[in-house]
């Protein structure tokens, strides 16, 4: 059998050989792979945060156990002086910026929370990736921005429970944000994230999360299930959620 990661195999075998400066240096060829930068004094408790929690491992993890992505991917956690999360689809590469804990845990008032956030995050930001890699159609900005933030979903339900969880947290998070700024924003206002979030989780989960769906929920979780499992039909390792789960 054709080993799935052989600069990792040729890794090992280096590691074996105690050579480990020369593997790192080569990222798989295919597939997300996680890197963190030494961060900024302000940064080092969010940093901390991640390390102790491990949502960005998580994600890329189930990302990788899902997906047999045909491009390299870095997800690269950094001190951002003030540049936002995003994707940069000229690197293929995912800035994730630790300060982006700091609003997390401040409108959450739990750090473990806030740090489970981070793997909506990531899952958000891979959605972009996927939409880039792939080149899935999305009529503008703004529907890019909705189309990853149901992949996000999509991947936390998928992890069941724990998922879900993700997902609510991920959604107070939202409700609690200050409205934007005026201005252009590709985003949906905040709340009409959180709400898009929570639908998703009751029309997935409805014994679990029978909470007030949004009347006219669109897209419903069959739709969206039904869209990302056809649009990665042919990079999955594993099956998607079963048609039985609503
Ligand atoms: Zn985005």
């Amino acid at each position: 059998m054709t080993p799935r990661w052989p600069v990792l195999v040729l890794c090992t075998t280096l590691l074996a050989a105690a050579s480990a400066s020369a593997c790192q240096q080569q990222p798989p060829a295919r597939g997300f792979t996680l890197r963190y930068e030494t961060p900024d004094p302000a940064d080092e408790d969010h940093a901390a945060l991640l390390h102790a929690h491990r949502p960005a491992e998580r994600a890329v993890a189930a990302l990788n156990a899902y997906l047999d992505l045909p491009a390299p991917v870095t997800v690269l956690a950094r001190s951002c002086s003030g540049e936002g999360t995003g994707y940069d689809p000229a690197a293929r590469r995912i800035e994730l910026c630790y300060d982006d804990l700091a609003d997390d845990r401040d409108l959450l008032d739990d750090d473990a929370a806030a740090a489970d956030v981070t793997a909506e995050t990531v899952y958000h930001e891979a959605g972009h990736a996927l939409i880039d890699t792939l080149g899935l159609p999305v009529a503008s900005d703004r529907a890019e921005e909705d189309t990853a933030d149901t992949f996000a979903a999509f991947m936390l339900i998928r992890e069941g429970p724990r998922g879900e969880r993700t997902l609510l947290a991920a959604a107070e998070a939202y409700r609690l944000e200050p409205p934007p700024e005026p201005g252009p924003d590709e985003h949906a206002p905040p709340a009409e994230r959180a709400a898009a979030h929570l639908c998703l989780l009751h029309g997935a989960a409805p014994e679990r999360h029978p909470g007030p769906a949004a009347p006219g929920c669109t897209p419903a979780w069959p739709t969206v299930r039904d869209a990302w499992t056809r649009e990665l039909a042919l990079l999955l390792r594993t099956p998607g959620p079963g048609p039985a789960s609503g």
